[in-house]
């Protein structure tokens, strides 16, 4: 690799500065390269730093920020056909094939290389081997067409994340309740997750395992944010309370220094249930609510993707919440090949009957489950095959024709429900919950009426009576950047 620019690309993260610029360009920087890096979120497309650099990495931690980063790549490809150019994060792992082998329109490979795991470490020996004229394939932790690496699993002794050349947080999303409007921060105290949930897309990259942030780094990463103007906290790990006693620990001293700052977190509901006894501590210390993948009212579709919680336990994770007043904002998975028309409406429902539906954004009653290459959906089949309803399935062979061929090029496998009717109503669903989400006037209630009419459409009986609460209650916290995958 010639000497020239290095540059590093975030193309989506749910409207939080990226981290997976901050912390690599700092190690790099660190290291003594002068690395930069752009938000293609919020900032124009860099032509010129482009065309200057020699090294250009993607970063895609999520479905979305994939499909952006592909295109993007391609944008690099045309200006600057000489450059280096590595994807890494979770998404990158999961879609190698494709990204190292499928030509572009220069009629290369969109990716030379893919880095995931903790990729800070083999990032940067991946630039000062092409610094020094050295060959990717060889370096630990990175995949090229030349040779499979693996997922770096090793504990990295992570920086404080400079985040000086981000654009400003008031461009990203902000923390609204009862009229407070304040910039929120984003730091992760953990990355990986202990868990093994079988639809997880970051399974198959960290198999498990899952690394702590030292609470110094995190704490100094919330401060540089506060003095920023972040009044709220997003913690993005993959699941705060893997580790209660390192994240009670953060909270404790966020709280000390910053008694005005609040703070969201996500945990499965195992979790609450498990470790039931931190929930008021942490309402205590600024908590103001919780993502809570609760995911469906289907003890079999829990079960297919080893959730670790039943139908019956949303509710007792419900009365734990309630109990310690932390609002939660649940996550569903709301179609799958295995759910059910009644499945549908009984979620439809549970949400409803616990005045749950201002806490659902639109979006998540139309999520489909994404089977990305590698999933640990597609392995390991189980007797699940022989307990399915063989009226519906009747020429199941394996899970990939349950799952339907992959299309590499989105990144998974364009599985078809068994009856038809259920993906006509996932359209319909998605329909409306985009225009609710471009609607920023849009009534929840009624966003939530007009689904739940298309699904009892689709059962053929009309949809349950009921009214809006009169008197609403108010709004609940929430980010202005909806959850989703
Ligand atoms: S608990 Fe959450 S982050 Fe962990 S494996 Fe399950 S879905 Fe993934």
């Amino acid at each position: 690799m010639n000497a020239g620019r290095i540059l590093l690309l975030a193309c989506y993260e749910l409207g939080h500065q990226p981290l997976s610029l901050a912390w690599p360009l700092t190690v790099l920087q660190e290291a003594g390269f002068p690395a930069e890096g752009r938000d293609l979120s919020i900032e124009a497309f860099p032509e010129e730093a482009v065309v200057q650099a020699s090294f250009v990495g993607i970063a895609v931690p999520m479905h979305t920020a994939l499909r952006l980063g592909v295109e993007a790549a391609a944008r690099v490809r045309t200006l600057n056909p000489q450059a280096h150019l590595c994807f890494y994060g979770l998404y990158a792992w999961l879609n190698a094939d494709y990204l190292l082998g499928d030509d572009d329109l220069a009629g290369r490979p969109l990716a030379d290389s893919v880095i995931a795991g903790e990729y800070e470490a083999p990032l940067l020996a991946l630039v000062q081997a092409l610094a020094a004229g050295g060959d990717a394939s060889a370096v630990p932790g990175v995949t090229t067409l030349a040779g499979r690496g693996h997922p770096h699993l090793e504990r990295l002794a992570l920086p404080m994340p400079n985040r000086a050349a981000l654009p400003a947080l008031d461009q990203y999303a902000h923390f609204v309740h009862g009229g407070r409007h304040v910039a929120a921060g984003y730091v992760e105290a953990s990355r990986g997750c202990l868990h093994t949930c079988r639809h997880c897309p970051i399974v198959p990259v960290y198999g498990g395992r899952f690394f702590v942030v030292p609470a110094e780094t995190v704490l100094a990463d919330i401060r540089q944010q506060v003095a920023a103007g972040a009044g709220h906290i997003t913690f993005g790990d993959p699941d705060f309370l893997n580790g209660p006693g390192h994240v009670l620990k953060i909270a404790r001293a966020l709280h000390a220094e910053f008694p005005e700052v609040t703070f969201d977190f996500t945990t499965k509901v195992e979790h609450i249930l498990e470790k039931r006894h931190v929930f008021p501590e942490l309402r205590r210390l600024g908590a103001a609510f919780v993502v809570s993948a609760f995911e469906s009212l289907s003890d079999e579709v829990l079960a297919r993707l080893e959730k670790g919680h039943t139908a019956a336990d949303l509710d007792l994770a419900l009365e734990i919440l309630e109990a310690a007043d932390l609002p939660v904002q649940p996550t569903w998975v709301a179609f799958t090949p295995w759910t059910t028309l009644d499945d549908y409406l009984a979620m439809l429902a549970w949400i409803r009957t616990r005045g749950l539906i201002p806490h659902v954004p639109a979006v998540q009653l139309a999520l489909r489950l994404l089977v990305p290459p590698g999933s640990a959906l597609l392995t390991e089949i189980g007797d699940w095959r022989l307990e399915m309803n063989q009226s519906l399935i009747s020429n199941l062979q394996s899970p990939i024709s349950l799952f339907g061929p992959l299309e590499s090029a989105n990144f998974g496998y364009a599985w078809r429900h068994p009856d038809a009717c259920m993906d006509q109503l996932q359209e319909q669903v998605a329909t409306v919950a985009q225009a609710a989400a471009n609607n920023p006037q849009a009534d929840p209630y009624q966003t939530f009426a007009a689904v739940e009419r298309l699904a009892y459409q689709v059962a053929g009986r009309p949809a349950p009576a009921w009214s809006p609460p009169a008197r609403p209650a108010a709004p609940p916290p929430r980010l202005t950047e909806d959850w989703f995958c």
